[in-house]
């Protein structure tokens, strides 16, 4: 069996995903935390509209 950490607290989810509303993190102030990264992050990048960019790999994580 795999263990699941939370990636912003990387405190371990111990049993189900369901008994983890906020899965994969372990609350909901962990997910917040990791929105207001992810849109920090889209801030920063300056507006340079290449259309050559394929980073998108991360978004197929679900
Ligand atoms: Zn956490």
């Amino acid at each position: 069996m795999n263990k699941i950490y939370c990636p912003i607290c990387e405190k371990e989810l111990l049993g189900q995903k369901s008994e983890w509303p906020d899965y994969p993190f372990c609350s909901s102030r962990c997910r917040k935390i990791d929105l207001g990264r992810w849109l920090g992050e889209r801030y920063k990048i300056p507006g340079n509209s290449s259309s050559n960019v394929l980073n998108t790999d991360e978004e197929n994580l679900d």
